[in-house]
């Protein structure tokens, strides 16, 4: 793959040496493409959709990198809406699709895109824009700064992501220990991309990496969360989680949680946390929905366990003791990662309904079953059960509970009691019907 030179550090490889297709582009991004081309400007694909293509992977998304200012893209487009303060964007959109153009930028401070720097109010917007090889310069990995060039089909690379890309390697473009100092965030990219891609971090990236982990502590936790979300719920959480606690990030992120799997690397809170994340990338996989309030759930459910357990000693309700320990664990995650009150009171009533569940005599399932959160918290449970919790039994009695209907519920409450979740239900049922509400719930948890 030896493309034309266009300068020293630049290589353009033409059409008939890379495999991205046309076809493969999304129809309104080429449109774009195309009117910007038309309208006399440079117009290219750029970042994660053209390294997918390259890959041979389905991009997420494509985003289009041109020398038309945002005024200009506004123009050329009616259905275009220009965002962004400090580097104004151009949302360009079709129904529900999006394309955003972004005009080729020089280096900046390196904050993230949507953090405006301003002087006495001001917005500094000098010397934004730049070059399409400035542009290049500004990117983080090297795969991540090619360009699908619309003019001629080429692939245009000025940072070496070619051969990066073909060995399979992730590589902070320029020096790793000043583009982390820029943006920290940058490392929490580059454990995604590597379990993404499965590429391996090139090994100057990889030194940064472990030497400016504590950095992530100066990030604003609003943008943590964001980024959580991409890390764990991009489709590859478990790779992920095992390469943020190996690059030793994960501390950074979850410290209460990384402070139980430190002290029991092998124990429940691994497994339970490998299982949650597993399920979790499955359930991506079938395309079905998940959401933080579970992971969450799960990621802070050790530290909460411990905290209950130490005030349950101290002689407090469980009910109290429950609420109380939540209280303190969501406090404490929160000065590291914010989670929106939507994730955040979700999550909590899957905590505070797992000693509900227990509760399994009189009226109260029947109840249960109608919560909102019933599934989630029953979800929970079985999570709690395969990870190793004593709980296989109540497990049992509620997946059967389940499916019986309304008559069949009532009357395997009724005779719930000297059986508990045993399954020995129905004969007991029968034979002791009215002592059924005194009796107490067999599982513990
Ligand atoms: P994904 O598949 O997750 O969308 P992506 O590479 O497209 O991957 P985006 O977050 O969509 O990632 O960003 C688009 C591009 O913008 C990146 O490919 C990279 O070139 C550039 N970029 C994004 N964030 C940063 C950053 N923090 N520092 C430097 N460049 C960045
Ligand atoms: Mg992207």
């Amino acid at each position: 793959m030896e493309g034309r030179t266009i300068n020293a550090r630049s290589r353009i490889i033409p059409r008939s040496e890379h495999a991205i297709s046309r076809s493969n582009i999304n129809p309104n991004a080429l449109k774009v493409l195309y009117r910007l081309k038309e309208a006399g400007f440079a117009a290219c694909l750029v970042g994660g959709g053209v390294r997918d293509m390259l890959l041979g992977r389905e991009p997420k998304d494509f985003d289009i990198a041109t020398d038309a200012l945002p005024e200009e893209v506004k123009k050329l487009f009616r259905n275009s809406l220009l965002i962004g303060r400090r580097f104004r964007l151009a949302h360009v959109r079709f129904g529900r699709d999006v394309i955003e153009v972004a005009t080729f930028r020089a280096q900046g401070d390196g904050a993230s895109e949507d953090e405006a720097r301003t002087e006495g109010g001001r917005i500094l917007r000098d010397n934004v824009y730049g070059t399409i090889e400035e542009d290049a310069w500004r990117r983080d990995f090297t795969i991540n700064a090619l360009y699908y060039n619309i003019e001629d089909f080429s692939v245009v690379d000025f940072v070496g992501g070619m051969k990066d890309l073909l060995a399979g390697v992730l590589r902070m473009i320029g020096d790793p220990v000043q583009r982390f100092r820029e943006d920290p965030v940058r490392m929490l990219r580059a454990v995604r991309f590597a379990a993404k891609l499965g590429f391996r971090i090139h090994r100057d990236t990889e030194a940064a990496i472990f030497e400016l982990g504590h950095l992530l502590e100066e990030i604003p936790p609003a943008r943590l969360f964001d980024e959580s979300l991409k890390l764990l719920q991009g489709g590859c959480g478990l790779e992920t989680f095992e390469l943020l606690r190996h690059y030793r990030l994960f501390a950074y992120l979850f410290p209460q949680t990384e402070a139980c799997l430190a002290k029991e690397e092998q124990g429940y809170p691994k497994i339970m946390l490998a299982r949650a994340l597993a399920n979790t990338d499955q359930r991506i996989a079938e395309d079905k929905p998940v959401t933080p309030a579970f992971l969450y759930a799960a990621l802070l459910w050790e530290p909460l366990r411990q905290a209950l357990a130490e005030r349950e000693a101290a002689g407090e309700p469980e009910t109290q003791a429950l609420q109380d320990a939540a209280k303190d664990v969501v406090d404490a995650q929160l000065a590291h990662i914010s989670l929106p009150k939507r994730f955040s009171l979700p999550m909590r009533e899957i905590w505070a309904m797992q000693p509900r569940l227990k509760k399994i005599t009189g009226l109260r399932p029947v109840k249960l079953l109608e919560h909102p959160r019933f599934r989630a918290a029953y979800d929970f449970l079985l999570l709690r059960a395969e990870s190793g919790e004593d709980l296989g039994e109540l497990c049992q009695w509620w997946t059967e509970f389940q499916t019986l209907d309304e008559n069949g519920r009532l009357s395997r409450v009724r005779g719930a009691g000297k059986a508990g979740a045993t399954g020995k239900k129905r004969r007991v049922r029968r034979a002791k019907r009215k002592t059924a509400e005194q009796d107490k719930p067999t599982s513990n948890g």
